[in-house]
């Protein structure tokens, strides 16, 4: 068994309430030891502490997710600044742009983005932006803070988008979607970029694999991209294992 790191999953939601320790032991059982969680509005920052304080294999982070835009006000920026000067993490985020799933406005989000990319620059953290129909103005938006560093979760840009977030220093972080037949573009983008560049996550409870679809998504499912990917790359299991566990160490400082 290969240990990896799920490097973007919300253990914190509601859908764990019931049997969130069950649930990381599973995760556990498949070698799956270090998981990242997102923060996604202030008031659920309190608990991914309190989640995070009790077992030193879970990551913090700590972040407005672009879905709540229309819900976070100027006073959440603030607060996230004075949170991350008193709090630990490993980044900044779940912050980004969404363009298709999403009906809050685009310049609203780009604040509330732009505003995160400051405080992660001021505060020399990476982030974790999520970007979908974005990734142009997600490229321009970092652009303009040279030496940022981070992941782009659960990507879903073109090939040659990931090259330019890589040059840019960025990892391309691939989840469930990878393992769905008809992602042609996506399987083929995750099999020709450089393992350096690659991270696994489950983006749990959603984006399950196609072996899980339509059920909750859990940590310990992130064997099933794992596979995916080895065969997209004809690469083993095993190089392909440690090398994101590295790539993840290596981002996150952990
Ligand atoms: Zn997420």
């Amino acid at each position: 068994m290969n240990d990896i790191i799920d490097s973007h999953c919300h253990l914190d939601f509601e859908d764990f309430s019931s049997d969130r320790n069950a649930v990381i032991e599973r995760a556990r059982s498949k070698g799956i030891k270090q998981i990242v969680i997102p923060g996604v509005k202030c008031d659920n920052w309190h608990f991914i502490r309190e989640i995070c304080d009790n077992d030193p294999q879970l990551h913090a982070c700590y972040g407005l997710h672009p879905y709540l835009a229309g819900e976070h006000t100027d006073d959440d920026i603030t607060q996230l600044k004075h949170w991350l000067d008193n709090n630990d993490c490993v980044a900044v985020g779940e912050c980004g742009l969404d363009y298709r799933k999403n009906q809050a406005d685009k310049n609203l989000q780009l604040k509330f983005f732009n505003a995160q990319l400051d405080i992660a620059h001021t505060i020399d953290k990476p982030v974790v932006i999520h970007s979908v129909g974005a990734t142009e103005d997600v490229i321009n938006s970092i652009r303009h803070y040279p030496g940022m560093r981070g992941m782009i979760h659960s990507y879903s840009g073109s090939y040659e988008q990931a090259k330019k977030l890589i040059d840019l220093g960025f990892y391309i972080s691939f989840g469930g979607a990878i393992t769905y037949d008809n992602a042609r573009k996506l399987r083929a983008t995750a099999s020709d970029i450089p393992l350096g560049s690659i991270l696994l996550e489950t983006d749990a409870p959603d984006q399950p694999d196609a072996d899980h679809f339509n059920q909750r998504n859990e940590p310990a499912y992130l064997t099933n991209v794992l596979k995916c990917l080895s065969e997209l790359r004809d690469e083993p299991i095993e190089e392909i294992a440690a090398q994101t566990t590295r790539n993840a160490q290596e981002l996150f400082g952990i």
